[in-house]
């Protein structure tokens, strides 16, 4: 039995003050922390006081992106080490955003990860296609290879320890959402890449979310399919009360 996730993904929202906000709404839910991983990813700024914020909580902290070296001349750049230093316990990796705007590829995917791992990160590692290749009926080959890619060298409990994130690009922010049956699709074409390169037990561990326009209204249904282990979620993150329902769900 795979251990739902949950994992707001705040993107480049809220200053300091609105992250209290959200933590004053949000502390003083009853989350149990053997049933469900609920994270929340921020940006950089507002990571050292989260973590402050959710000590004694069962929220963990996330951030959106790391940089695979452990220091050097990176101008503008985080290290998972400094991630780690704060006491940040997940990071998203590869978000479509970045593959789109800041060059993420397969390959830096690939080495963030493994640098995420080495670190005792928990990476959210994201694959997903776009309305084109959805089109094109290009969807699984798409997605399969991203995903071997990403998990390339990893060992098979490296492989457990890491969670994917299927976000159909054309889903994400528009109020679309791929059908339930769909999404499940593709993540069962997931796990049987993940079969298929590093083995059963892999395969059978690793949790697969699904993301894009997830929220309160739709959380039940993607969580009644066999492949799907939780959400990524952007805009329902943002407020406390619709996160903690879509954390219940999993309850
Ligand atoms: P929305 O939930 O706002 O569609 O965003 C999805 C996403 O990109 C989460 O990483």
């Amino acid at each position: 039995m795979r251990k739902p996730v949950i994992a707001g993904n705040w993107k480049m929202f809220k200053t300091v003050e609105e992250a209290h906000d959200f933590w004053n709404a949000a502390s003083s839910a009853t989350i149990d922390a053997s049933k469900v991983d609920a994270v929340i990813c921020a940006p950089f700024l507002q990571l050292p006081a989260l973590v402050e914020a959710a000590k004694g909580s069962s929220i963990h902290i996330g951030a959106q992106n790391m940089h695979q070296e452990k220091e050097g001349a990176f101008t503008g750049e985080i290290s998972g080490d400094m991630l780690k230093d704060v006491g940040v316990t997940h990071v998203v990796i590869g978000h479509s955003e970045r593959r789109q705007y800041f060059n993420e590829t397969d390959e830096t995917v690939n080495l963030k990860t493994k640098a995420a791992l080495d670190l005792g990160l928990t990476p959210i590692v994201c694959v997903g296609e776009s309305l084109e290749q959805r089109e094109a009926g290009e969807t699984e080959t798409v997605v399969s290879k991203q995903v071997a890619e990403a998990f390339e060298g990893l060992t098979e409990s490296e492989v457990e320890k890491t969670v994917v994130a299927y976000e159909p690009i054309w889903a994400i922010g528009t109020g679309k959402t791929a059908t339930a049956d769909d999404a499940n699709q593709v993540c069962q074409a997931i796990r049987e890449t993940l079969l298929d390169l590093h083995g059963e037990e892999a395969a059978n561990a690793t949790r697969i979310l699904y993301g894009g326009s997830v929220k309160p209204a739709n959380i039940e249904e993607l969580l009644g399919k066999d492949d799907i282990d939780g959400a990524l979620v952007g805009g329902a993150s943002l407020e406390a009360d619709s996160f903690l329902q879509l954390v219940e769900a999993t309850q």
